[in-house]
């Protein structure tokens, strides 16, 4: 029997986990909601074939994995409020970003199950990357378990120490934004000599996607992947030794680092 499932709070992160648990067959019925906006509760009963209640609590006390997806500033009220009707073999999920397990710990009030999870917004296209760290009340089964759910709307990584939360946003949490901006300037660029944005949109996205399928699907290194289309004083070389002169190594360094290090800030 699958397990029953809780999401407290169920906006875009938990719309996009809910819809990866749902398209790999876990059952509607399994599924229960929370959340304060009572006007989306029928849309997202018809959409998941979940049921939606107005009370945490409630929620909270019916299931065996509970998805936090309220934002972070709302998750200590949201937490300790439901944290009378906990039990011992309950799992906790968390998305909140910058949330620590420690924190969730103490608010919970008893030695539960908690993974800390952060996801990426590609989740909501099935495609999400999602960091994860457990506990050490979360057993081997439940960790396989919530592998499982993320693998369903993308991929994830396991990390065991909770500093690296801060690399995990900002080489996957925050790097679709770098993504975007770096398509943007290229469309730009292809504008600039004489494309229309639609037709310099779609090579530039179609180029970027086919790359990342080519690393993630076919086994080989990134370094040969690009020699592969690096002809020796040839279009590709002119491009890639413009970007090393310009200096994408230092600039994508100096980004990854600034994201890291603001994320230490927000703690
Ligand atoms: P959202 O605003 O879309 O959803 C929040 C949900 O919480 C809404 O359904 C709202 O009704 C509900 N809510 C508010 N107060 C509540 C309460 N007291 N009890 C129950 N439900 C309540 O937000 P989101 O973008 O889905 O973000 C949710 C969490 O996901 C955040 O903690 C965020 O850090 C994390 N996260 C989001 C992203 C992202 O890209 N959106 C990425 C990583 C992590």
């Amino acid at each position: 029997m699958s397990l029953k499932i809780a999401f407290i709070g169920v906006g875009n992160m938990a719309s996009a986990i809910i819809g990866g648990l749902r398209a790999s067959g876990y059952a509607g019925n399994a599924i229960v909601g929370s959340s304060i906006n009572i006007d989306d509760h029928p849309r997202l009963e018809q959409r998941f074939g979940m049921t939606m209640h107005t009370d945490n609590k409630v929620a909270v006390a019916e299931a065996d994995v509970i998805f936090l997806c309220v934002k972070p500033n709302l998750l200590q009220t949201v937490v300790e409020e439901f944290a009378p009707v906990v039990r011992p073999d309950q799992l906790f999920v968390s998305v909140a970003a910058g949330v620590e397990i420690s924190s969730l710990e103490a608010w919970l009030k008893q030695p539960v199950a908690v993974v800390r999870s952060m996801p990426n917004t590609p989740a909501l296209v099935g495609s999400g990357m999602s960091g994860l760290i457990a506990n050490t009340h979360t057993t081997d089964a439940q960790k396989t378990w919530v592998s499982q759910a993320f693998d369903s709307f993308g991929s994830h990584v396991w990390i065991d120490d909770e500093a690296q939360m801060h690399t995990v946003t900002a080489l996957s949490g925050s790097a679709p934004a770098y993504f975007f901006r770096i398509l943007e300037v290229m469309i730009e660029a292809g504008i600039a000599q004489g494309l229309d944005e639609a037709t310099s949109r779609k090579l530039a996205t179609y180029a970027m996607k086919g790359a990342a399928a080519m690393v993630t699907e076919l086994d080989e290194d990134i370094d040969q992947l690009r020699r592969n289309i690096t002809s020796p004083n040839g279009t590709t070389q002119a491009a890639l030794e413009t970007l090393e002169d310009k200096g994408v190594h230092s600039l994508m360094t100096a980004a990854v680092d600034a994201c890291a290090a603001r994320s230490k800030e927000l703690g």
